[in-house]
């Protein structure tokens, strides 16, 4: 898009400025690359966009490996709106600009006594970013963050400042997980939880113990959740530490985690498989080899039947495939357009090496889970169509209803997003 075109942009701008997620499997060039430092700035870009007949996306940290982010009109980067601008200490309330990242939280919510109530794999997310996909870690009785978002405050696609709170709940189950097609999430509200400790216990179990143990080990942990692996070189895809010497074909990097008492700094262990630590340093990480991810849900009392499923097709199918399978559980919601909407939840992970063609594999997986309700992580590699959309989400057209009303002439979608929510 010739940026000669249009109008300068209110704010310092770059033009065609390329972008390209975490993974690598996604990049556009944006006419115009801005970065708001306030809600004002965020509204005075919008307009421009407006005036200007431009659609704009707002980027997190670029950790979702779906066409979510790509735009070539304005993007708008999110790396300067951060920071917590509220807490209530008495109902447990976190007030954030959207772009921040989750692991600037930590400390600043420990010091007044509260944590997240749970979190993922790693900690480098933008908060509204996180939300806007439903990112979530590992507990059955634990939900998305998206779950835990009682306010927010979006520009949206009619050149406005809105807020969201909980005297529109069909709203708020809306903004709760929309990627991006409200507006703008300048500001949000979670609920927290008082500040706990954590006890990790690390194994490694084979797979048959692995599934005498099933409801077990999700009813009695806080966070229980495992990563089955194939090969033996399938932990090191992941960066998983392995025992010494020993294969891990068909066992289980297996984590689990409890709330515990401990004093400070004695009891504090560093020991990794056996921390015992503040819950936001024993969540703290990420990841330094980029793969590509797909993430299916299903519901949780079909998950070992899935699980077992998708294992047998690595084994006896695609046996060229070499990243693990990792399990987790996650709490059902009522967000419209969550993957967990209304029912628990056993989430099943996949991943392709970049640069090879994984496209049979995970089309192979997308079909066996088709057969058990799947639905998809927003921010992983799926294969959904609009028509698959509508029929695996009860709210789709309360959703989409809400969605035009927010932003009628489409400025916050793209070709990805029209297709599906248009
Ligand atoms: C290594 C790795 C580990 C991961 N681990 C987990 C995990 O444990 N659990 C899990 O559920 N997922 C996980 N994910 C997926 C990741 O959490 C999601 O894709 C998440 O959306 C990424 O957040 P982000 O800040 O990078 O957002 P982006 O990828 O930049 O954006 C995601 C969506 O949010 C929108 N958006 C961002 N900011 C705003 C805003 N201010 N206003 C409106 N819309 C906005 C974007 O337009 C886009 O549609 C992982 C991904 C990677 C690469």
């Amino acid at each position: 898009m010739p940026t000669s075109r249009y109008a300068i942009p209110p704010i310092p701008f770059d033009t065609e400025k390329p972008w390209t997620n975490w993974g690598g499997n996604q990049s556009c060039s944006p006419a115009f690359t801005v970065r708001p430092r306030d809600e004002r700035e965020v509204l005075d870009v919008v307009r421009f966009a407006i005036r200007e007949g431009l659609p704009v996306r707002a980027a997190g940290a670029g950790h979702s490996f779906t066409p979510i982010v790509q735009t070539g009109g304005v993007l708008i980067d999110t790396a300067s709106l951060t920071g917590v601008t509220g807490v209530d200490t008495a109902t447990h309330r976190v007030r954030m600009l959207g772009g921040t990242r989750l692991s600037d939280l930590g400390d600043v919510l420990w010091d007044k006594g509260l944590s997240l109530a749970n979190q993922g794999d790693i900690d480098k997310q933008a908060m509204a970013g996180a939300v806007s996909t439903a990112t979530h870690g590992s507990g059955i009785g634990l939900g998305s963050f998206s779950s835990t978002v009682r306010w927010v405050k979006l520009v949206t696609g009619h050149g406005e400042i809105v807020e969201i709170g909980e005297d529109n709940l069909r709203e708020l189950h809306a903004a709760q997980v929309a990627l991006g097609t409200l507006g703008v999430v300048v500001e949000l509200e979670l609920q927290a939880v008082p500040r706990y400790h954590l006890a990790e216990q690390i194994t490694y179990p084979g797979w048959q113990e692995t599934v005498s143990g099933w409801q077990e080990n999700i009813a009695n942990h806080r966070h229980y959740s495992f990563i089955w692996c194939p090969r033996d070189e399938s932990a090191s895809l992941y960066e998983l530490p392995t025992p010494a010497g020993e294969s891990m074909v068909d066992r289980c990097y297996t984590k689990r985690y409890q709330a515990t008492e401990l004093s400070e700094p004695d009891g504090i262990v560093t020991t990794e498989g056996a921390r015992r630590d503040r819950a936001y340093r024993i969540y703290a990480g990420g990841f330094m080899i980029p793969f590509h991810e797909m993430e299916y849900y299903v519901p949780a009392e079909k998950g070992q039947e899935a699980v077992t499923a998708v294992r047998d097709l690595l084994l006896t199918t695609h046996t060229d495939q070499r990243y693990p399978l990792e399990v987790r559980w996650v709490k059902g919601d009522q967000g419209l357009i969550s993957p967990f909407h209304g029912r628990d939840t056993t989430v099943l992970s996949v991943s392709g090496a970049p640069g090879t063609d994984y496209w049979p594999y995970l089309r192979d997986v997308d079909a066996l889970l088709e057969d058990f309700e799947a639905r998809p992580h927003w921010g992983k590699i799926h294969f959904l169509t609009r028509d698959r959309v509508r029929a695996i989400y009860p709210e789709y057209d309360t959703f989409v209803s809400v969605r035009r009303t927010y932003d009628p002439s489409g400025v916050f979608l793209n070709d990805s997003l029209r297709q599906l929510f248009g």
